[in-house]
């Protein structure tokens, strides 16, 4: 359990299970391998993404440093492909397999293989270029851009 304040001064925490903060996300590769190999669902990434319900900026932690931050900036009824990235270059994303800790919690109960779970209820790429996020979800059809902010935190920044 953490507590963190948000740039906008929201007061963050993951102590409520589940929880809206705290996303889980794996690349597709190692969700795939996993799928293929039947291993058990639990085996997230050390790397911790967390979501401002306020300001909808998203913190990735390294333990309990910041190591990434992101804005957002777009919300569109875009499709839900990205083909070229708001900076001009196409075909170079890094797709993403992502989950609310409230979505995991309410799907693990009931499954024990990783091939067991439902597809999640959105995609998300990140252009290796300029680091730009695009999460687009199934449920409300919004694409949502996120822009990298590089040192927006101090390095000694904790949750
Ligand atoms: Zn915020
Ligand atoms: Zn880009």
């Amino acid at each position: 359990m953490a507590k963190f304040q948000c740039i906008c001064g929201e007061r963050l925490w993951n102590g409520l299970v589940p929880n809206d903060i705290q996303i889980h996300a794996t690349e597709i590769e190692l969700w795939n391998k996993a799928m293929s190999e039947n291993v058990a669902v639990l085996d997230w990434p050390e790397e911790d993404v967390w979501r401002c319900p306020q300001c909808f900026r998203l913190y990735l932690f390294k333990g309990i440093k910041v190591t990434e931050v992101y804005e957002l900036e777009e919300v569109s009824k875009a499709a839900n492909r990205i083909e070229t990235c708001k900076c001009g270059n196409k075909d170079i994303f890094q797709e993403y397999v992502v989950y609310t800790d409230k979505e995991i919690d309410g799907l693990t109960s009931d499954v024990d293989y990783i091939n067991e779970m439902p597809q999640p209820r959105r995609v998300v790429h990140r252009c290796k270029d300029c680091l730009r996020v695009y999460s687009f979800n199934y449920d409300s059809m919004e694409m949502k851009s996120y822009v990298y902010v590089p040192n927006a935190f101090d390095e000694s920044e904790e949750k």
